[in-house]
């Protein structure tokens, strides 16, 4: 079954460029414009990681992000973090939102590449355990 990635993104263009990316990759993609929506996905469709935009226009993404991480069964989904006009103190934000790592825009291809894989193999050697 293919890796299912949520991606939270108001941002057409942003969204654009991380579905390029991530479908060249050979992952699938699953979209929200918006926070609640992406927990609405996110409860929905259970994908394998989440990128979350931090500046949403309704419910922002670390909001978002503890929302997700309440529930049960949703509890293990790693969530990355992204974040533009990185301000001091926003990467402890994050994590203690939930977040497992935090990367700030704009972004380099192949980081955030390797940062997704890093945490889908986390989570493949926890589930094998
Ligand atoms: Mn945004």
């Amino acid at each position: 079954m293919p890796v299912r990635i949520l991606c939270v993104e108001d941002n057409p263009q942003n969204m654009r460029l991380v579905r390029k990316i991530l479908k060249l990759e050979g992952y699938t993609v699953l979209e929200a414009e918006n926070g609640l929506t992406g927990v609405q996905i996110a409860q929905a469709e259970k994908p394998d990681l989440i990128l979350m935009d931090v500046n949403l226009p309704d419910i922002d993404g670390l909001d978002a992000t503890v929302r997700i991480k309440q529930q049960t069964d949703l509890h293990h989904i790693p969530i990355i973090a992204l974040t533009a006009n990185a301000m001091y103190g926003d990467e402890e934000r994050c994590l203690a939102a939930g977040c497992v790592s935090y990367i700030s825009k704009p972004f380099n291809k192949d980081n955030l590449l390797a940062i997704i894989s890093q945490f889908l193999e986390t989570k493949r050697e926890t589930n094998n355990q």
